[in-house]
């Protein structure tokens, strides 16, 4: 057999719902999970074999962690890069720590991501209200100002409508080194998750549908209601993006349909498994969390086809209140993250119902 033995322990950093399904789906295929987190309690814990409660900063703690385990992983895109490089000297973790890097800075991920050929909204990076004002004569108004790092869910970023609203925008970032973007004038938000093994395999699943409430994403719907022509076209630059990284495991790339050329501009990539790909645990024969975990085992990557269409939507704060009555919905596939307490804009689960290909959403 190729690739890691069942039996092998798989490391994974960060144990919220992203570990936690990993881990689930690393037992399915015969692995021990060991999850790195600094908090105390996470989703992560209550389905891995071991967990260690730590900083990502703590060297002697990783340099055990890295011993006990056979691989490593991540579910969230901002573990310190020098963490991830601690680590490898020890013992292989896909994705790289290059990958991470490029993904961490916006303006680095869109450098390189304009560098393959591929669009993106026209940007500059920018260090001063001023020169976010002298960026704007280029790139016109509305436009959107973002922190370079550490940026999710639409925190770290404002709209700036006029010249007039550059200077407040700077300051509710609380950041010296932003990106000044283009605002994308798109009918939709679209996700390809895509999957590199370690022998250069590539494997797509297909495009699906974002829908956000409050810069949350809401409901994903596969395969996004697009031509044939555009699904075919966000795949094969989803596959380029990770033939160029050299990347190993299941990477998520962000993209706008516009009306106009280019039709469609890359957003941004995350390294990891995602929210807008929950769907494939029950729409296709290998989910993307199964995938994740053949990809950096060294296996075969698995079959990505879709049964029929998908609709995911996430049960966000107090949706998950409505738990008992979903349980009673025969078309429910309801997944809940063993949170205890709801917060506003908390995802506490998700519930995936799968319908005929031709079925008409009502969203
Ligand atoms: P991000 O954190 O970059 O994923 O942005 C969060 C959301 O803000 C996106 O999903 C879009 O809905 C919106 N957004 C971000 N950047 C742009 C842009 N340049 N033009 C239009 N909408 C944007």
């Amino acid at each position: 057999m190729t690739g890691l033995t069942p039996g092998a322990t798989i490391g994974i950093l960060g144990g919220g719902q992203l570990g936690r399904m990993l881990a689930m789906a690393a037992a399915q295929l015969g692995y021990r999970t060991h999850v790195y987190c600094p908090d105390t309690e996470f989703p992560a814990s209550q389905v891995t074999d071991r967990v260690t409660r730590a900083a990502y900063e703590d060297r002697e703690t990783l340099q055990a962690f890295a011993e006990s385990v056979d691989v490593i992983t991540y579910e969230f895109e901002n573990i310190p890069v020098e963490t991830v490089g601690w680590l490898a000297e020890d013992v292989d973790v896909f994705p790289d720590a290059r990958v991470l890097e490029v993904s961490q800075d916006r303006l680095q991920e869109k450098a390189f991501i304009n560098a393959l050929g591929i669009a993106t909204a026209p940007y500059e990076g920018v260090g001063s209200a001023d020169e976010a004002v002298d960026a704007l004569k280029t790139i016109g108004y509305p436009a959107v100002l973002k922190t370079r790092r550490f940026g999710y869910d639409g925190k770290g970023q404002a709209i700036v409508r006029s010249e007039g609203d550059v200077k407040a925008a700077w300051k509710s970032l609380g950041s010296d080194k932003n990106i000044v973007e283009g605002f994308v004038n798109f009918d939709m938000e679209i996700s390809v998750i895509v999957a590199r093994g370690r022998t250069g395999e590539v494997k797509s699943f297909l495009p699906a549908e974002n829908i956000h409430t409050n810069h949350i994403l809401d409901v994903s719907i596969c395969p996004a209601r697009i031509d044939q022509g555009l699904l075919d076209e966000a795949v094969a630059l989803a596959e380029k993006i990770v033939a160029e990284l050299n990347y190993v495991g299941v990477l998520a790339v962000e993209l706008f349909v516009s009306p106009d050329e280019p039709r469609l501009r890359v957003n941004e990539i995350a390294p990891r498994v995602h929210n807008s790909g929950h769907w494939s645990i029950e729409a296709c024969p290998t989910s993307q969390f199964e995938q994740h975990i053949r990809a950096i085992c060294g296996l075969p990557l698995g079959d990505t086809r879709l049964y029929g269409q998908a609709v995911m939507k996430n049960l966000i704060g107090d949706d998950i209140l409505e738990l008992e009555h979903l349980l009673a919905d025969s078309e429910a596939n309801v997944h809940h993250y063993g949170k205890l307490k709801a917060r506003p804009g908390r995802k506490m689960g998700h519930v995936t119902r799968l319908y005929p290909f031709d079925h008409k959403v009502d969203v």
